[in-house]
């Protein structure tokens, strides 16, 4: 089932959550949506399932309007970070309530419900716990059994908001692998929501990267993490550093100091310099480097993380060194940028390394 989002708009009490959304997800498709808290997700979650209606613009189902039909039609799969299972009904219960509860017209059998939720039950790879209570499972095995439910009515299209936020970093981990198996074996059209980066560009196909109500670039994880269509999608999506400078004919000052980077098409002005840790090379000293004095190191698994003071308004960045290097505070280090973008202050046009 394609979802075309065009062009909407949702305001509460006159507060704009929403601002002139238009997306269009493919039929099998895994979306995430991306973005700091409040900047709209779960609005927009809602907006597809028909739990929230939109002030302006329409939701597509197909070719369908959505708005034309009840959440019954639309057929949504939905599973919360706090999905209340019902806690007195067993987890096969549980997987088969949607179906139970249809109109009798159009009810499986009672053994064909049965038949459907413990397929269901090995999908979610917990056969053997078909007859345990919710209180009597762990919060990844409660949230396999939530997605097991919400894939029983067969719906056309399956939501997740922040699924597994609520579990630990490892629980997660493992979920999203197997979800992404899941998704790959059942080919649903699944948008889920989420403000962690790592795990959106882990499952998703395509990230779609909000903020403010506003979507800021939506691409696979390659296209986010490696061009970066705004100051705000750099900074969000992995470590990032950035530098005020001035260009002047074709070259970029820091601090007074011409660096060392090739001409620049970029026209005169304010802008600032973006970059990764990983992308600043220490090296010798000598005309065009960025000189810093060490604030700071800190060891992360592999690397040392430097936080170096440069020009004299002190500004920071982080440099990645291997942890073989040893570094330390007060000393001076000379970086050279490898790879970077520059952004205007003016406009988020970026000119890339
Ligand atoms: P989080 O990651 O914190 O869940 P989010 O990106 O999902 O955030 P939304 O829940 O979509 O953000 O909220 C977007 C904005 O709309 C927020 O500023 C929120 O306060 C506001 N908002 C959401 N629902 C309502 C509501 N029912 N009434 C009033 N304001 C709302």
């Amino acid at each position: 089932m394609d979802i075309r989002i065009e062009r909407i708009a949702k305001t509460f009490d006159r507060y704009p959550a929403l601002n002139d959304i238009s997306l269009d997800i493919r039929s099998g498709e895994l979306v995430a949506l991306l973005g700091p808290s409040g900047s709209g997700k779960t609005t927009l979650l809602r907006l597809i399932a028909g739990l929230e209606q939109p002030s302006a613009g329409r939701v597509w189902f197909g070719a369908e309007d959505a708005s034309s039909l009840t959440i019954q039609e639309r057929n949504v799969g939905f599973v919360f970070q706090h999905y209340a299972l019902f806690k007195h009904m067993t987890v096969l219960d549980n997987i088969g309530f949607g179906l139970r509860v249809r109109p009798s017209g159009r009810r499986p059998a009672k053994a064909e419900i049965r038949r459907r939720a413990e397929a269901l039950l090995d999908l979610v790879q917990l056969s053997d716990l078909g007859r345990r209570f919710p209180a009597q499972l762990s919060g990844g095995q409660r949230q396999r059994v939530a997605l097991a439910r919400a894939l029983a009515i067969e719906p056309r299209v399956l939501l997740l908001d922040e699924p597994f936020g609520a579990l630990d970093a490892k629980v997660r981990k493992d979920l999203r692998r197997w979800l992404r198996e899941i998704h790959d074996r059942t080919g649903h059209t699944t948008v889920f929501v989420t403000h962690d980066q790592e795990e959106a560009m882990e499952l998703a196909d395509r990230v779609v990267v909000m903020s403010n109500g506003r979507i800021e670039q939506v691409g696979s994880a390659d296209e986010i993490y490696d061009a970066p269509a705004s100051p705000f999608v750099f900074s969000f999506i992995g470590a990032s550093n950035a530098l005020p400078i001035r260009i002047a004919g074709g070259q970029a000052l820091l601090d007074g100091t011409v660096l060392d980077l090739p001409p620049l098409a970029e026209r005169d002005g304010e802008a600032r310099l973006y970059l990764r840790p990983h992308d600043l090379a220490v090296v010798d000293a000598g005309e065009g480097t960025i000189i810093g004095t060490v604030a700071a190191v800190r060891r992360t698994s592999g690397h040392r993380l430097v936080e170096l003071a440069i020009g004299s308004a002190g500004d920071r960045v982080e440099v990645e060194v291997p942890a073989s290097r040893a570094v330390s505070a007060g000393e001076q280090l000379a970086v050279k940028p490898l790879r970077w973008r520059i952004y205007r202050d003016t406009n988020a046009q970026a000119l890339a390394a």
